[in-house]
């Protein structure tokens, strides 16, 4: 098809908005692509084409290209509207504009490669964003044990002596008191013991959350990691994990899910994702749900003093 796009140079974000802002430029990138190939093909076809198009919406139409246009671009993304490359347009719109579509080229079919080539580059895209977030999170986490260094709550590059003499400067004036180090210590220590508690009491979910997965392709989406804040990053700092690339089989999903669930250590999972408790959830909690959602609270608490 012909269109390229430097996903690399086009894509820097570090915020939910900023995702979606980018997401949107990009993608009005590739309308306007589609845009120009839509007029190449209404400009070659026939008077009779054009009236059974116009013919086919059902009402006056004032400007018919806007429309194939449209109808060209809802073609190319599957057919039927679809968040978020077509909004505000009914399912039932739709399905007359790209009946309208097919009746102008009847008796040729829409051509298939504009649609392939979209789905292409939409995973290529997909895929890029989520290597993006991935490479985010390492970069915050390694953020956050740098700080940890600095503060005195984790000592290991002191002890080995491999900082230069500035950044010694640098931690000696970052450096917590005995009661701050301790106290963040601490609360390290209480928020594993709360996730560890956690976990045994979010076993009854592994059902209802693998069929919610299955079906609708659950709550762990590309974009929650955009959500998380420093103290979740100094938690997982502590215990730095290998940096992760995204499992290409779950595109979409959060770049840190894998074919058996999160890979991130349970213990030091970030609050949203211990936290966040469905409808669904819920019911399966029963009536351990209070409890579950004490043990949530004591582990918001616990993680405010991490800082
Ligand atoms: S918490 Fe709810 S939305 Fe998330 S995976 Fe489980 S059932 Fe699905
Ligand atoms: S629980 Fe794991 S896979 Fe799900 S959103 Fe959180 S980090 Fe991602």
């Amino acid at each position: 098809m012909g269109f390229t796009i430097d996903l690399e140079a086009a894509l820097h974000f570090s915020s939910i908005d900023g995702y979606l802002q980018q997401q949107r430029q990009v993608v009005a990138s590739l309308r306007a692509f589609y845009d120009a190939d839509a007029a190449r093909i209404w400009n070659a076809l026939s008077p009779v084409q054009r009236a059974r198009f116009a013919g086919a919406l059902g009402r006056d139409v004032a400007l018919p290209e806007r429309e194939w246009n449209r109808a060209w671009w809802l073609h190319a993304i599957g057919g039927t509207p679809r968040a978020p490359f077509v909004t505000g347009l009914s399912p039932e719109d739709g399905a007359v504009l790209f009946a309208a579509l097919s009746a102008a080229l009847d008796p040729a079919v829409p051509p298939s490669d504009r649609r392939a080539a979209f789905e292409a580059w939409w995973a290529a895209l997909i895929e890029r964003c989520r290597a993006l977030i991935a490479r985010y999170v390492d970069e915050r986490i390694q953020g956050a044990r740098r700080r940890l260094l600095d503060e005195g709550v984790l000592e290991a590059d002191v002890a080995t002596g491999t900082q230069s003499p500035g950044a010694i400067r640098h931690a000696r004036r970052s450096r917590r008191g005995v009661g701050d180090r301790q106290r963040i210590r601490a609360s390290e220590q209480a928020c594993l013991d709360l996730h560890r508690a956690l976990d045994l009491r979010f076993r009854p979910l592994q059902p209802v959350c693998g069929a919610c997965v299955r079906q609708t392709g659950g709550c762990c989406t590309i974009t929650v990691p955009l959500i998380w804040r420093e103290n979740d990053f100094r938690l997982l700092a502590f215990d730095t994990p290998a940096p992760m690339v995204p499992d290409p089989a779950l595109a979409g999903a959060c770049p840190f899910l894998g074919a058996s669930g999160c890979r991130l250590p349970s213990e030091r999972r970030p609050h949203i994702c211990r936290s966040f408790l469905c409808e669904s959830a819920e019911a399966a909690l029963g009536t351990t749900l209070e409890g579950t959602r004490g043990e949530i609270e004591r582990l918001t608490r616990a993680r405010s003093q991490l800082a």
